[in-house]
């Protein structure tokens, strides 16, 4: 029995020991994963690696069911600091410092960052300013170093609470305010309040203010918190004032953090005033099944410490707590949540703009991701040439071939297997588009299945009639896929087969990049995009040297005969693109780079380019680069000694491909005149002025022959 006793006598005692000292229920931060989705996009796209302060808001309540925590929410809306939160939460300001690294992270002075932070509500308190707008005392701010390639988040937030020397302590316990009022106050309360509220919430100055007010228990009539400020010593006599506030605490025994800051405002201005002694009522206003209650509010009798407003900062406190009660970060990995196939995109996009946070800030990544690309050829070339553009984030990538996957390819075709080449070997495009899509499944990738008609290549064994018919389909298949791209890369085997997509590609105006390999030697060519005037160039110093984007020659403008079956008269050795190794990878890489560098040009296609001095150092003329640097017309590379020359030619005026006549011709006539050249290419040299040419060169030669043999 004795036991009992002293056992009740301790309950009672360190009951009312707990009690003296005033607890708080510290805010709970509660990040929605919609947040750290916008901060990752603000992140790559805005912030880059800038540690600056970043100014947020988040908001909290004080409807939340018993026994919640007291959370401050943070949501996708934090950056929008101005808009308002709704007229049941209470919005808090705050900042956002994102750190690059895991060690910045871990290294990071918080002791420092939180007297700072707590410097600015001390100076805030000393301007009085939270008088009128108490919503200045709440603050936060997030420390968080977020990993965007794993997405996952270490972060640490502190809510900054000034702590006097002296503790707030309370009188007696806090009760609830049914024990305080009558039920007719509490009902004048309520209304009175709400009279207030909505008073406030109706301008943009003092909506946030209504976070806090004062309450007159003779009348319970509800003051704005700036009422404080106007009563003198002797009104006070005969007002009964009590401090009201929008309590986010759900305990039964705590009040809420947001109290803390406004007792030291207290402290620190009303002191005296007050008699160093303020009721609180921590308002807790909650609906539930229609029914509105504000009876689980409770009251305290808090006892203010004096406050000297000269004094220095008082100490700083309110790092949150972890999930294992300690001080210290939190870690968030929200991967699992993450579709993977967003994530691989995240990640490949995040690889990309690093680039653009520490070496080209201007570099224009999207008009890249965003071109569509024909890929005309899906052997070494094409492999190749689709994995630089996966690689620079292009996602549209169209392979066109009809060859199959044989046993020779996997080695050197980046896209095949073994598998591809069993019982005679898979379709080259589907197998290269599925294995694209395995490599980034988000990537469009499709095959089409296509011989692309040539000049000097009828097809044996069927007659004219059906060749027509089925030409024309391939033609018209081909127009369909030019017109469906932006870019346009010829990767084929052979001269001729270039002749079509160049002349179609030409005609509608697209980028065409043209890849041609010899053994140890390689061409990478942009064709001239789009029409203009023939500039007037005469007298103008060094402006020879500029050919503009419309008038670049095509592959076919150094021809001056038209394309035929160069298979013919060839040896397999010469049949086939036998080069060394790496001649198609150099290649590749260097013809996406050159479509890097045209894409990132304001002109485009229509760039120009430039003859560059070889005596002279440095980049071309300033107006002929991107900010990549210079856009040849030709890149010319040599294995045997490991150089690249880079030509500029002009559009020839008789090119079987490219010149006007022969686009004309295709206007006219449309697919007639394709297929018909395409039957008798000795058409199109007669169309171009090429036959007569050739008549004109062989008197030319003779001519000369005949001079020769004279001055000998
Ligand atoms: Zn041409």
């Amino acid at each position: 029995m004795a036991n009992n006793m002293d056992d009740e006598d301790k309950k009672k005692k360190t009951d009312t020991q707990e009690l003296k000292n005033v607890k708080f229920l510290p805010f709970s931060s509660c990040m929605d994963p919609g947040f750290w989705n916008k901060l990752c996009q603000q992140k790559l796209n805005e912030y880059r690696l800038s540690e600056d302060a970043i100014p947020i808001k988040g908001y909290y309540c004080n409807y939340l069911a018993e026994n919640l925590p007291s959370f401050l929410n943070i949501d996708h809306s934090a950056w929008d600091i101005d808009d308002d939160v709704g007229t049941k939460h209470y919005k808090v300001l705050g900042s956002l410092k994102i750190l690059n690294t895991i060690e910045d992270f871990k290294n990071f002075n918080y002791t420092k960052h939180l007297e700072d932070e707590g410097r600015m509500i001390w100076s805030e308190v000393m301007t009085k300013g939270p008088f009128k707008d108490p919503s200045l005392l709440n603050r936060f701010s997030l420390v968080t170093f977020p990993n965007l390639k794993k997405f996952t988040f270490h972060y640490w937030c502190l809510f900054p609470s000034l702590c006097p020397n002296k503790k707030f302590t309370i009188e007696g316990h806090p009760v609830n305010v049914n024990d305080c009022f009558s039920l007719d106050k509490m009902q004048k309360f309520v209304e009175n309040y709400d009279k207030f509220k909505n008073e406030l919430l109706q301008h943009q100055q003092s909506k946030n203010s209504c976070c806090a007010f004062l309450i007159d228990e003779n009348d319970m009539n509800v003051h704005p918190f700036s009422y404080i400020q106007s009563l003198n010593e002797e009104e006070k006599k005969d007002h009964k004032i009590m401090l009201g506030f929008a309590d986010p605490s759900t305990a039964n025994s705590k009040p809420g953090w947001s109290l803390r800051n406004l007792l030291v405002l207290l402290s620190t201005h009303c002191y005296d005033l007050l008699n160093g002694k303020v009721r609180v009522l921590c308002l807790r206003d909650r609906t539930s099944n229609g029914v509105r209650h504000i009876s689980h509010s409770i009251v305290l009798n808090v006892c203010l410490v004096r406050i000297d407003p000269q004094s220095d900062c008082p100490n700083v406190i309110g790092w949150e707590r972890n999930s294992k009660e300690q001080l210290g970060p939190r870690f968030l990995d929200l991967s699992s949540g993450m579709d993977p196939y967003n994530l691989s995109e995240s990640a490949v996009d995040l690889n990309l703009k690093l680039m653009k946070w520490r070496l080209v800030p201007d570099l224009d990544l999207e008009v890249i991701s965003n071109s569509r690309c024909l890929l005309l050829g899906s052997g070494t070339l094409g492999c190749n040439v689709a994995r630089c553009l996966l690689g620079w984030g292009v996602r549209n990538i169209t392979f066109v071939d009809n060859a199959r996957v044989s046993y020779s390819n996997p080695v050197r075709q980046s896209l095949f297997n073994f598998s591809d080449c069993l019982d005679g070997g898979k379709p080259k495009v589907a197998c290269a588009a599925a294995s694209i899509k395995q490599i980034f499944p988000l990537a469009n990738a499709v095959g089409i299945n296509l011989f692309i008609p040539m000049p000097g290549h009828p097809i044996p064994g069927i007659n004219i009639s059906q060749l027509h018919d089925s030409t024309c389909q391939d033609i018209t298949h081909l127009i369909e896929l030019i017109r469906a791209h932006d870019v346009i890369f010829l990767l084929m085997d052979t001269r001729e087969s270039r002749w079509l997509p160049t002349l179609l590609g030409r005609s509608m105006e697209k980028i065409v990049l043209n890849v041609a390999l010899g053994f140890d030697s390689y061409l990478i060519m942009r064709h001239g995009v789009g029409f203009s005037e023939v500039t007037k160039s005469d007298g103008v110093e060094g402006a020879w040297k500029v050919v503009p984007g419309s008038q670049l020659g095509c592959y076919f403008c150094n021809d001056i005969f038209s394309p035929g079956n160069s298979h013919l008269d060839r040896s397999l050795d010469q049949q086939c693109t036998v080069t060394r190794l790496g001649v198609p990878y150099v290649a590749a890489s260097l013809a996406v780079e050159l479509l890097v560098s045209l894409l990132n040009h304001p002109l485009k296609g229509q760039a120009s380019a430039e003859i560059v001095n070889e005596s002279v150092d440095g980049l071309p003329d300033s107006k002929e680069v991107s900010i990549l640097g210079a856009i040849p017309h030709q890149i010319r590379g040599f294995l045997s000694n490991f150089c690249n020359i880079m030509p500029v030619c002009r559009s020839f005026n008789m090119c079987t491909a490219c010149s006007q006549p022969v686009l004309e011709a295709y206007k006219r006539d449309g697919i007639e005149f394709l297929v018909k050249s395409i039957n008798e290419p000795s058409s199109l040299e007669e169309l171009t002025g090429l036959t007569k040419l050739h008549t004109d060169t062989k008197d030319i030669k003779i001519e000369e022959l005949s001079d020769n043999e004279v001055s000998d």
